[in-house]
Parts: C-alpha cells; sequence; structure tokens
C-alpha cells in the first residue's frame, strides 16, 4: 500500500525548490520509532496494556513527565535523540511506542485531540480528490469534511457504509479516502470493514481506508487487522478514560505514510503535550479493566430495557440485525447503546430525571451519561436529514460508566414509573434497524 504521490502542483514546487521536501519524504522518522514487532514475546492486551519499559536513568516505574520545550545538543550540530518538543518529546515518545503495541501496529502517533488526528490525516488528500464516509458519522467529523468539501476542493460522499453496495456505487480510481465508524454513534449501526477494505483497495490501488476505532478501542478492535490503512481514535474517550484530557491518536503500518502524518504533526504543531501524555499513558494502563466493568454493565442493562419493551440497539444483544458482523470483527460490544421510548416528551422526563447518569455528550468515561442525539450531539443535523437517515426524535442514548449495576437500573427505573413504561411499550415502533 503506498501512499498517495504528489500533486502536480507540489511537484511543480518541487522543481522550482529541489533541495525543500514538501511532502517530508526525506524526514527521518519521528525519534525513537516505535517498534512493538521486535520479537518479543507478546502477553495477552490486558497485560501488554500495564506493561512497558522505559530506559529512565532512576529506573521510574512510571514515564516521568518531560515538562521542557527544549532539549541540548551535544555539538554544535544537534543530533541527539530530542531537540524540540514540536518535533519529539520523551514522555509522548513512550506513549507513542506504548499504544502502538496496543494498536497491533508499527508506528502510532499522538495529537492534541480526536479531531486533530483526523485533520493530520486527511491533509494526506490533495483537491480533487475523493473522500467517501458515512451517513451517521461523529459531528466533527461530518464538520471537519464538509469545511474540506467547501474550502480545499474535495469531494465527499456521504453514503451508508452499513452497506457495502452503497460504498460501491461511488467507488472510483479518484477515491482517495474511505472514512470508516463502526459501531455508528448512536444508531449502532455496524460496518463491514474487510468487505469494504477489499473493495477499495480494489477499485483504486492509492484509495487509503481509514478505521475511527473510538467506539470500540483497541482493547475491542484492531481495523488494522482488517484491511484499514490507518486507524486514529479520541483519546479523549475510553483511552484515557476520566474526561481530564482531550487527546487524539493515529496508528499505521506503512512506515511513509506514518513519515507523511509525523511531517503534518511536526509542521503544525498538534503533538500531545508531554503532560497530557503522562495522563493517556495512565489511563491507558486501566482501559482493561475500565472497559470489562463498562460492558458488563452495558449488557445488563440493555437487557433490562429490551425485557421492558423498550427497542434497544446495542451488538451485544442477539436481536441486534447485525449482531454476527459486529462480533466477527470486535471482541466485545463496547459500552454505548441506545433506545427508544416511543415517545420524545418520555424521552425528555427519562433524560431529566435521572440523577446517576449526568446530561452530557462524550462517552468512555467511568462515570455513566445519558443523552437525546436529537437534541444534543446531533441537533447541528437538520430535521429534514435526521428524518432521511431514520434518527428516531426519541432516541436516547446511555454511555455506560464502571458504577454498581443496580444503582444505574434502580435510576433508570424510577425515572420511568412502571405505568409510563408500559404505555411506551404499547406505542414502539416495530420497524428494523
Ligand atoms: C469524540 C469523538 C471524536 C473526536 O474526538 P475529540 O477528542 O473530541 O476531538 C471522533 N470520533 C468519535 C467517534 C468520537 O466519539
Amino acid at each position: 500500500m503506498s501512499a498517495p504521490s504528489p500533486s502536480p502542483a507540489t511537484q511543480a514546487t518541487n522543481k522550482v525548490f529541489t533541495r525543500v521536501d514538501l511532502d517530508g519524504h526525506a524526514l527521518p522518522p519521528s525519534p525513537a520509532p516505535s517498534s512493538p514487532l521486535s520479537g518479543r514475546r507478546r502477553y495477552a492486551l490486558a497485560t501488554e496494556l500495564v506493561h512497558t519499559e522505559t530506559k529512565d536513568q532512576y529506573g521510574a516505574s512510571s514515564i516521568p513527565i518531560y515538562q521542557s520545550a527544549t532539549f541540548k545538543q551535544t555539538s554544535a550540530n544537534g543530533g541527539n535523540e530530542y531537540d524540540y518538543t514540536r518535533s519529539g518529546n520523551p514522555t509522548r515518545t513512550h506513549l507513542e511506542r506504548h499504544l502502538a503495541k496496543i494498536m497491533n501496529a508499527t508506528r502510532c502517533l499522538a495529537v492534541g485531540s480526536g479531531m486533530g488526528a483526523l485533520d493530520v490525516i486527511t491533509r494526506l488528500l490533495k483537491p480533487g480528490d475523493e473522500v467517501i464516509a458515512g451517513d451517521d458519522l461523529y459531528g466533527g467529523t461530518h464538520r471537519l469534511l464538509t469545511y474540506l468539501k467547501n474550502n480545499q476542493g474535495i469531494v465527499v460522499y456521504h453514503v451508508d457504509t452499513t452497506n457495502p453496495d452503497r460504498v460501491r456505487e461511488v467507488l472510483s480510481d479518484k477515491t482517495a479516502m474511505v472514512l470508516l465508524e463502526t459501531p455508528t454513534n448512536p444508531l449502532i449501526k455496524i460496518v463491514d470493514i474487510p468487505t469494504i477494505a477489499r473493495a477499495t483497495h480494489e477499485a483504486s490501488s492509492k484509495a487509503l481506508v481509514v478505521v475511527d476505532n473510538t467506539m470500540l478501542s483497541p482493547l475491542l478492535a484492531n481495523p488494522l487487522d482488517f484491511g484499514a490503512d490507518i486507524v486514529y481514535e479520541s483519546g479523549t474517550k475510553y483511552l484515557s478514560g476520566h474526561h481530564d484530557i482531550m487527546a487524539g491518536v493515529i496508528a499505521c503500518n506503512d512506515p511513509m505514510l506514518a513519515d507523511k502524518m509525523y511531517f503534518t504533526i511536526n509542521a503544525t504543531g498538534c503533538g500531545l503535550s508531554p503532560n497530557d501524555s503522562f495522563l493517556l499513558m495512565r489511563g491507558v494502563k486501566t482501559l482493561a479493566i475500565r472497559m470489562e466493568k463498562q460492558q458488563a454493565n452495558a449488557q445488563q442493562i440493555a437487557e433490562f430495557l429490551e425485557s421492558h419493551g423498550f427497542r434497544v440497539r446495542y451488538p451485544g444483544l442477539k436481536s441486534h440485525p447485525q449482531y454476527d458482523l459486529h462480533w466477527s470483527m470486535a471482541r466485545g460490544a463496547g459500552a454505548v447503546l441506545s433506545f427508544e421510548t416511543g415517545d420524545v416528551a418520555l424521552s425528555e422526563r427519562i433524560v431529566e430525571s435521572t440523577r446517576l447518569w449526568s446530561i452530557s455528550v462524550s462517552f468512555g468515561c467511568v462515570n455513566s451519561l445519558i443523552s437525546m442525539p436529537c437534541r444534543m450531539s446531533h441537533a447541528s443535523i437538520d430535521a429534514k436529514t435526521r428524518a432521511e437517515r431514520q434518527m428516531p426524535e426519541d432516541l436516547i442514548r446511555l454511555c455506560v460508566g464502571i458504577e454498581d449495576v443496580n444503582d444505574l437500573i434502580d435510576d433508570l427505573s424510577r425515572a420511568v414509573s412502571a405505568l409510563t413504561l408500559q404505555a411506551a411499550a404499547s406505542l414502539l415502533p416495530k420497524a428494523t434497524i
């Protein structure tokens, strides 16, 4: 899989400035390139998450925060491993190497947010390039793609990526990138990554398949193993787990591609700060225990709601129409689910009368969150488009935390008195997802 070749404009500029490497091909790799495939024995993921090696001079068991913008050089020519934190910092490198191992990649890059990660990735595109993305995308992704379409000459198709045929219809040799997210949010639809990756690479050998793996985290899925060229995640969510930092991570196996993205990070200065790298590293170590508890809670809550007649969307339920597809790619169902009550007013009342569930956007945190996507995170999508995408206005999204599950269920049941529960159940639509 090769990186896209330089645009005619870049080639022309390169002719003028023959010694300026505008595309960054001739750059050295990011300091201390990640090398998880060093031949060392691999342990189970839960073990690898907490197992790290450092060359720290004092043997610190937790990587120190190198809160320094510059690093002294030993010769006038520089040449030390680090010189300036925008280009590289030991705390960030340690995190990147650890994440590369966890994400099953040869290289990982850490930046200031999930959207920052997508910005770095989309800078691989050139005017005229075509991007195919889903129609039930994270709102921020939709916003950035729209910006690229309106300002950078990128052609963007939004199709239902949960149906590979819809993707095939727009694939061509002009396709430069296919952007996938699974499960989608908040409709919890599943995207067939291997099938779409194969079709994409057949249509164009230069096209990149990019997967946003934020909803599952590397504990539950490694899309690089299913044909993705680049995987990115918001580190703000499960990876850090405490809603106390913003971060984004990018993983890939193609060194040329990694160098190009590193070039952008160094050129624009969006690398993750030393302090946030430290916090993300600390968060990642507890990913397994948090996610296991969160999805065990989510499973019980999904079953509780389903048994009370609500229409629940969660890939941990056998009733999910794409249950088999999800489990062919993932090791767990995650901890985000949504359900319908059949009545917008009832949904509002439920959301407002829970006490343990905070009304908030985002997910992946240790405490549980509740929201109404059509009123909150997806309110920027106009009502007509929401209707076209079959997004129910009464949809409630739950992002399950690590609390005692009985407390969470009690809080939900209290919010819905037994009577309204039955009334709501009788209103439920019978349609499928
Ligand atoms: C939150 C989120 C992002 C963006 O990440 P930030 O860290 O908030 O910039 C991207 N994709 C998905 C699926 C997300 O949930």
